[in-house]
């Protein structure tokens, strides 16, 4: 019997519109179609906008307070449908209904601090009479916002890093238009929902479902796109800022985050918090632990305890509360994980658990002899699968935790507050989390990476700093103004 499903719309000017041709979304477990929604094609995506060329007027008019009062009402909605944007995360995507439900809580927080962000974009007044011949001026900057943000997000936090764009582009007088992953385009759909259901004026916000091949151009390269903000893989990325032409770029792009644990380290707590970072959302998780370099006098110890507590991991249904990692979001990218974990096997690698992979799941992988000429050594694995590398000592641990092009999170296990600077002064990345994995974040902090890790920051505020830009007030006195 054919699947019933409901067949959803996309968001387009402020109207729920269907298309020609759809799109299945499938439940990655079973493989199961469990929606439907349009395939936009380029003439839709051309249409979505010509009508935010005008949601970009009627956005930066709302007052501040406009602003502030749509955003609290969207995140109230959400709060109060949380059961279902949860369900909906855990049904589209890979992660497990609690880890769905803590993004649905992180997403409430996003928006009720892009609200809250609003009232603070503030600008300076400047000494113009620094400059000799100045001294009749006074003035001004203040932030005005962009004009239209083209959004292209990931499949593996659907709602929350979607919500990282629409907020803080809303807050601060922007239109914006999301092009969610085709994978998981429903979580964005309820996002917009919830903006509907809170009153925002149409045509500010738009979620367009497509293909990125089919429709990517059109949003990246288009002249009234003021600035695309991707969060994705390098490869789709690198092709977006090729293409862009004269806008503002934001990339979040991928790591392969190390973790460092001294020889002084609460092991318990360090494989604890590693274990959790790296099993994370099956692994698809741009700060997940992948590298772990661990002070040879504790390798033993931190080893043994890290596969006990990997082999306590229970994969399978996602939406059960006791379930701890779901599957991959699709076959083809469970197989992709297995391929590179073979390819590092045959060169050397030694397994210690996991590398068996069934369907889209792949069971918690823990590899040790690591040779430098395999891919994972080097590049994003972006599924659950771990490398423990010992060194001798800090320096060796740094060096070889920057030694990769990527940038964007780590963490250092030490009681010792001169090493833990250190690691802090020498790494080359965004963020370092002390005495806790990579895998750390609240919603209000500047995120973001070094290297091919990206380009920009998120974090409410940072994104606000993105998504405006200064306009400069002078006004020009009589010379007498200030003149005793
Ligand atoms: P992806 O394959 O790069 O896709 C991301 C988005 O880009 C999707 O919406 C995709 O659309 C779109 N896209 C692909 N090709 C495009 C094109 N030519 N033009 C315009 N858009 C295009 O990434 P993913 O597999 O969804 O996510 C995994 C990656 O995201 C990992 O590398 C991960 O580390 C990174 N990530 C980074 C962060 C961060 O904040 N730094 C957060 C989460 C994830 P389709 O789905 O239609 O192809």
């Amino acid at each position: 019997m054919a699947t019933q499903v409901a067949g959803r719309k996309m968001f387009l000017a402020g109207e729920w519109v269907n298309s020609d041709r759809i799109i299945e979304v499938r439940d990655p477990q079973d493989n199961s179609i469990i929606d439907t929604v349009p395939a936009a094609s380029a003439e839709d995506m051309l249409k979505c906008i010509e009508a935010a060329k005008e949601g970009a007027k009627i956005a930066a008019a709302m007052s501040v307070h406009e602003r502030m009062e749509v955003i609290n009402k969207a995140a109230d909605y959400i709060e109060a449908n949380k059961e279902k944007y949860a369900r909906t995360i855990a049904q589209e995507g890979s992660k497990t209904i609690r880890e769905a439900t803590k993004e649905v809580a992180r997403c409430i927080q996003t928006l009720r601090i892009s609200g809250e962000e609003a009232r603070r974009i503030h600008g300076e007044t400047i000494p113009f009479d620094q400059m000799p011949g100045n001294e009749n001026r006074v003035g001004y900057y203040y932030r005005v916002p962009i004009g239209i943000i083209g959004a292209i997000t990931p499949f593996n936090d659907p709602l929350n890093l979607v919500a990282h764009k629409v907020g803080p582009a809303i807050a601060s007088g922007n239109a914006i238009i999301v092009k969610p992953a085709t994978v998981t385009p429903l979580s964005a759909l309820l996002l917009a929902e919830a903006f509907a259901k809170a009153g925002l004026p149409p045509k500010v916000l738009a979620v367009i479902t497509g293909y990125g091949h089919e429709i990517g151009d059109v949003l990246v390269t288009h002249p009234a796109i003021r600035m695309i903000s991707f969060t994705g893989g390098i490869e789709a990325g690198e092709g977006i800022v090729r293409k862009a032409g004269l806008k503002k770029i934001g990339m979040e792009l991928g790591s392969n985050s190390p973790v460092i644990v001294l020889e002084d380290a609460d092991v318990e707590e360090a494989v604890e918090s590693t274990v959790s970072g790296a099993f994370w959302a099956a692994g698809q998780n741009c700060l997940g632990v992948q590298r772990i370099y661990v002070q040879e006098d504790i390798i033993n110890q931190f080893e043994a305890a890290f596969v006990k507590r990997t082999n306590q991991y229970k994969i399978g249904d996602k939406q059960s509360e006791s379930t701890d990692m779901g599957p991959l979001i699709t076959e083809k990218e469970a197989i992709r994980v297995e391929n590179l974990v073979n390819e590092a096997l045959q060169k050397g690698a030694v397994l210690l658990t996991g590398g068996t992979r069934n369907g889209a799941f792949y069971s918690p992988t823990v590899l040790k002899n690591i040779p430098e000429d395999s891919t994972i050594a080097k590049e994003e694995i972006f599924g659950p699968v771990v490398l423990l590398f010992p060194v001798s000592n800090l320096d060796e641990a740094i060096e070889k935790s920057n030694g990769v092009n990527y940038g964007l999170q780590a963490g250092i296990f030490t009681k010792n507050i001169d090493k833990a600077h250190k690691a802090i002064a020498k790494m080359d990345v965004g963020g370092i989390m002390i005495n806790d994995s990579s895998d750390y974040r609240i919603d209000a902090m500047p995120f973001g990476g070094m290297k091919n890790s990206g380009l920009g920051r998120e974090g409410i505020k940072f994104a606000i700093h993105e998504m405006t830009e200064p306009k400069l007030v002078c006004y020009k006195l009589s010379n007498s103004t200030f003149s005793s």
